[in-house]
């Protein structure tokens, strides 16, 4: 046909393996079963039974999450709606009662109007792409089958069911999204076909469940209804090295996550002090959760864990880790499962480009993400960074005015660090570039000037107009506007 290249792609039946059906599991097995062009067959096996993945036993699989538009383009292409959640328009930080503050609390923008930022259940988030996947023809789920080996150089795997006999089958390419304990990356490993390094994290997590904090359960959509605001983010810093996340849910309910040093959660518990000290850190919660004591008698601190691999993520043509198994991210950044997500939309489009060729598949999706996700890891050591000391410090609330302001009256030009990694596709490497470049422009507007400083504290909208400020900041934006270009260049829209 005169004018149209035909591309010719390859006609055999593609036959792939998914290890675990969580949230990158299930999302790259439908989007593989949905290519154009190609028959793929994809088996996806699950350790868990349905009930368990129905009620789950633990809190990891009902944690409140929050979701950007890193992570909604495939879920979307999945099926699933443009908004989906709870809407989250600003974040909120309540500072301890002592504060130095005369406000026990300030809040500021997530990003602009239409931005994307939601707060999402994780079991309804499941339990709907599971629903997705079941209805994909050339697709079959295996619950309560646990993968126990795979032999890398024939792609034969390796299953057992329950108390029956282990079972195998060859696959052309074997995907491990198993998660942060990836066992068949431990195998990897063991084998010295890559490194690994674990890192524990010095806090770990207390989830809470908070029913409602609806006064008045009838008019659950009268916003002014609720104890906290329920289109924010909610954050609880304190002066001690432990601070809350609250989220919404769908449904008026929220969800609190407490970080805590392990020691001192070891000796609060040893001296059974841990409900008093929760109970002074966050007074605000502990009366709003009605069922506080509880639910804490039945947790314990979950670790948080973070992996890194090096040299490569996959073995040759056969297997390829995914999502959590090859490079779990501290939570403080809200972007474990949206940077997960962002490798599905990669692997699509290399499957696409490289028509199962694999091994070029996999060598090229290390390329390409490795330096993102490691940057990532490093974006989210910072912003823990600012939970732990930051947040707590006055002149914390004047730095976030300042890039509200800036946020706002530079809009098409400027482009904080948390803004361009929640409401952009800019790779997170070029972002960590520009960390230092923010705090620079935001450290010049508030010691320089006292005309801004001044307008800062009283909240000032025009900072815009004051001259010598802007010429100032237009300079130092000079370093970041090779990031605001490419946020505007159609292909990452
Ligand atoms: C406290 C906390 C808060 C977080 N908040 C956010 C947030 O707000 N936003 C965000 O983007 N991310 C967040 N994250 C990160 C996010 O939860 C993870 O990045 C995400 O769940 C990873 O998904 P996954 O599918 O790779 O792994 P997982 O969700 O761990 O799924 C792995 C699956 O594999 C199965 N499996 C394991 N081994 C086998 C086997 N041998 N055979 C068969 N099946 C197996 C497991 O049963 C499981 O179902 C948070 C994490 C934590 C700890």
């Amino acid at each position: 046909m005169a004018g149209r290249i035909q591309r010719s792609f390859s006609k055999k039946t593609q036959r792939i393996a998914v290890i675990g059906a969580g949230p990158i599991g299930l999302t790259l097995s439908i989007l593989l079963t949905k290519l154009q062009h190609h028959h793929v067959e994809v088996d996806l096996y699950e350790k868990r039974s349905l009930t368990q993945f129905e009620s789950p036993p633990d809190d990891t699989r009902v944690l409140g999450t929050t979701f950007t538009c890193r992570g909604y383009r495939p879920i979307c292409l999945a099926g699933l709606a443009n908004a989906y959640g709870v809407q989250l328009n600003g974040t909120q930080i309540h500072l301890p009662p002592q504060s130095s503050l005369c406000n026990t609390q300030y809040s500021y923008q997530n990003g602009r109007e239409g931005d994307l930022f939601y707060s999402l259940n994780r079991k309804q988030l499941l339990t709907d792409l599971k629903t997705l996947f079941c209805q994909q023809k050339s697709s079959t789920l295996y619950w309560d089958h646990q993968v126990l080996d795979i032999d890398f150089e024939t792609g034969v795997l390796k299953h057992s069911n329950g108390s029956k006999s282990a079972k195998s089958k060859q696959y052309d390419a074997i995907f491990a999204a198993d998660g942060v304990y990836s066992q068949i990356r431990n195998k990897l490993h063991q084998n010295g076909n890559l490194r690994q390094s674990l890192t524990k994290c010095d806090l770990g997590y207390l989830y809470i469940e908070i029913p409602s904090l609806c006064r008045d359960l009838i008019n659950t959509d009268d916003s002014s209804n609720y104890i906290f605001d329920k289109h924010s983010f909610h954050t609880f810093p304190t002066k001690e090295k432990c601070f809350t996340v609250v989220l919404p849910e769908p449904g008026g309910k929220f969800s609190a996550s407490f970080y805590l040093m392990r020691d001192a959660y070891s000796k609060l518990i040893e001296t059974g002090q841990l409900r008093d000290y929760l109970k002074s850190l966050f007074p605000q919660l502990y009366d709003a959760v009605p069922d506080f004591d509880k639910q804490l008698e039945r947790k314990t601190l979950r670790d948080i864990v973070s992996v890194k691999l090096e040299p490569s993520w996959s073995y040759k043509d056969k297997l390829c880790c995914i999502g959590d198994a090859s490079h779990a991210i501290f939570p403080f950044y809200g972007s474990g499962l949206n940077t997960g997500l962002e490798d599905v939309s990669e692997i699509i489009s290399l499957v696409e480009q490289h028509d199962f060729q694999w091994d070029i598949i996999f060598q090229e999706f290390y390329r390409l993400r490795k330096p993102n996700t490691d940057a990532i890891q490093e974006l989210t050591l910072n912003r823990l960074e600012s939970f732990m000391n930051e947040m707590r410090d006055p002149q914390y609330g004047q730095f976030r005015n300042a890039l509200d302001i800036l946020n706002n009256s530079y809009g098409d030009s400027f482009w904080s660090v948390e803004r361009l990694v929640r409401f952009s596709h800019v790779p997170y490497n070029q972002i960590f570039k520009f960390l230092q470049t923010e705090k620079a422009i935001v450290e010049t507007i508030l010691g320089k000037d006292d005309s801004i400083r001044r307008a800062l504290k009283e909240g000032i909208r025009k900072v815009e107009r004051v001259a010598s400020t802007e010429s100032m900041i237009e300079q130092m934006m000079r370093e970041h506007r090779e990031i605001v270009e490419h946020i505007k260049s159609p292909q990452i829209k």
